[in-house]
């Protein structure tokens, strides 16, 4: 089956399809968050999804309801795969005294349980130097020249999954910066491979980190994400420069509304 037809495709079985995956590691990364790795039943299966597509895992909430959530693999071998999971546990954020809805119960299911998931088109497709915005709606494929990423905290895992797969092909010299903001230096994921990427595509991929909370130590950039760190860090926009960004709710509003004060075309602001 060509893959690029079946993307555009919401109703072909490899989207609507739910299936079993069995939970068989979860590591710790930080404070809050885990390295979950899911099983297939069978040794040599895959998601075998495009980036930047996304899974939705089912579980329960704390009524022993079904709830599901996104979440977007970051590595990926035959008969399993990995995703970074932040948990929002209760008790913590005075606002949320509850905690997140699906996440405290993927912290406390034992290993071996059996999961459903599903496959998700997502926001933004990309195949060979091409992409297309809102798949949903839009079925034309367009190039960009560059690509801008601001991501926040766990919203880093989708652009990580772009930007990897542009670096890994020979063919695509798309020019990507990414500005990855995070509240304290513990709360970085995937530093080291990020990191990796940009000194092996240097002429690619850029990274930039800032931090709401730094000691004396910190040499990356500091405070919110602004107008200003963006024109101090990203290449002038033009018609082909795309901008895409993932966070939580209020930082996704703040970006959307920078993007376009920095210049870029609404239609090519995706948020994933
Ligand atoms: C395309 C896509 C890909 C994603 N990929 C990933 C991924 O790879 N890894 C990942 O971890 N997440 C990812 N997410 C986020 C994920 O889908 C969930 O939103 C997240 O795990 C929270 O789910 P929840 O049900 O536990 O919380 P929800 O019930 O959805 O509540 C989450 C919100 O409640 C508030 N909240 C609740 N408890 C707390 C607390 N203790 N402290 C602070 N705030 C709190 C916050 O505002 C938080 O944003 C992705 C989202 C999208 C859209």
């Amino acid at each position: 089956m060509d893959q690029k037809d079946l993307n555009i495709d919401i109703h072909n079985e490899f989207f609507t399809k739910k299936f079993q995956v069995t939970l068989t590691k979860r590591e710790p990364i930080n404070h809050d968050s885990y390295m979950f790795r899911f099983d297939f039943k069978n040794g040599k299966e895959r998601l075998g999804m495009q980036a930047v597509q996304h899974i939705k895992i089912y579980g329960l909430n704390m009524n022993g309801e079904i709830v599901d959530r996104a979440y977007t693999h970051v590595f990926e071998e035959d008969g399993y795969f990995q995703i970074p999971i932040k948990i929002y546990r209760p008790n913590v954020h005075p606002q949320f005294p509850n905690g997140g809805e699906l996440t405290p119960w993927l912290e406390k299911i034992d290993l071996n349980t059996e999961l459903t998931i599903k496959r998700c088109i997502g926001k933004l497709l990309y195949n060979n130097n091409q992409f297309i915005v809102r798949p949903k709606v839009n079925k034309n494929w367009s190039q960009f020249n560059s690509v801008l990423l601001i991501c926040g905290g766990s919203g880093i895992t989708p652009a990580y999954q772009l930007i990897q797969t542009i670096c890994n092909n020979q063919n695509d010299n798309t020019k990507m910066v990414l500005l990855y903001a995070n509240k304290s230096e513990q709360d970085i994921w995937l530093m080291k491979e990020l990191k990796d990427l940009q000194d092996k595509h240097k002429d690619q991929f850029t990274v930039h980190f800032t931090l709401d909370k730094s000691d004396e130590n910190w040499n990356g950039l500091k405070g919110f994400v602004s107008l200003e760190m963006m024109t101090s860090i990203f290449p002038k926009a033009t018609e082909t420069t795309l901008g895409v960004l993932c966070g939580p709710k209020p930082m996704n509003k703040l970006v959307i509304s920078l993007y376009e004060q920095f210049g870029l075309k609404k239609e090519n602001i995706v948020k994933f």
